[in-house]
């Protein structure tokens, strides 16, 4: 029972139900907000079914074979010039009307309020 007063326990003294409780806190710590994420678990478990299924369809409609998908992904990855596994974030880009930079993720220039079109994936 604790008495609200923290007491480290030394590494060599921790048993199984302190690794337990470090898990549990980080669990709580988690759900009051302490990592943040809009994207839940089931959201990225549905969009791994929808890529696989879109794969899927690729495959068996349009021939494309994984090698094409693998090679891709690697074109990707290397934009940034390092095989890491991520996508950098691209610096943000320029008004096409005034010059200025735009703003995160903005369509709308704040500086001439020009509606600029970006990709799909510009992050
Ligand atoms: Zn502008």
């Amino acid at each position: 029972m604790s008495d609200g007063v923290f007491r480290p326990v030394p590494e060599w003294y921790r048993d199984d139900k302190d690794k337990l409780r470090d898990a549990e806190d980080a669990e709580v710590c988690a759900a009051r907000g302490g990592i943040q994420s809009d994207v839940t678990r089931p959201d990225v478990e549905k969009l791994f079914m929808i890529t696989e299924a879109l794969w899927n369809i690729l495959k068996e409609k349009h021939g494309y074979a994984d090698e094409d998908l693998a090679r891709m992904v690697q074109d990707i990855d290397l934009r940034d010039g390092k095989l890491d596994g991520k996508v950098t974030r691209q610096a943000n880009p320029p008004c096409a009307q005034c010059g200025r930079t735009l703003m995160g993720g903005h369509p709308v220039c704040l500086y001439c309020g020009a509606v600029s079109v970006r990709g799909p994936f510009e992050r």
